[in-house]
């Protein structure tokens, strides 16, 4: 079952496509600590399922899914 984690309306906004390839989510695993990236290629889906459903799903490298809910 996936995790729950918030993703703060704010911090979404935020979320510019970078040089780096990678977007740090600002986010940790709730298993294994790691920082969460989403690709450069998967942050549209990302933004857009967030605006849309309220939600999204990260996968950690750990394999943990993590599902980030919107407020704000
Ligand atoms: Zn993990």
């Amino acid at each position: 079952m996936a995790r729950r984690m918030i993703f703060p309306l704010e911090r979404m906004n935020s979320v510019k496509h970078p040089r780096s390839g990678v977007i740090d989510m600002e986010v940790d695993c709730v298993i294994c600590r790691t920082r969460l990236y989403v690709s450069d290629a998967s942050i549209d889906a990302v933004l857009t399922s967030l605006r849309q459903t309220g939600a999204a799903i990260l996968i950690c490298t750990c394999g943990q899914a993590q599902v980030v809910r919107l407020i704000g």
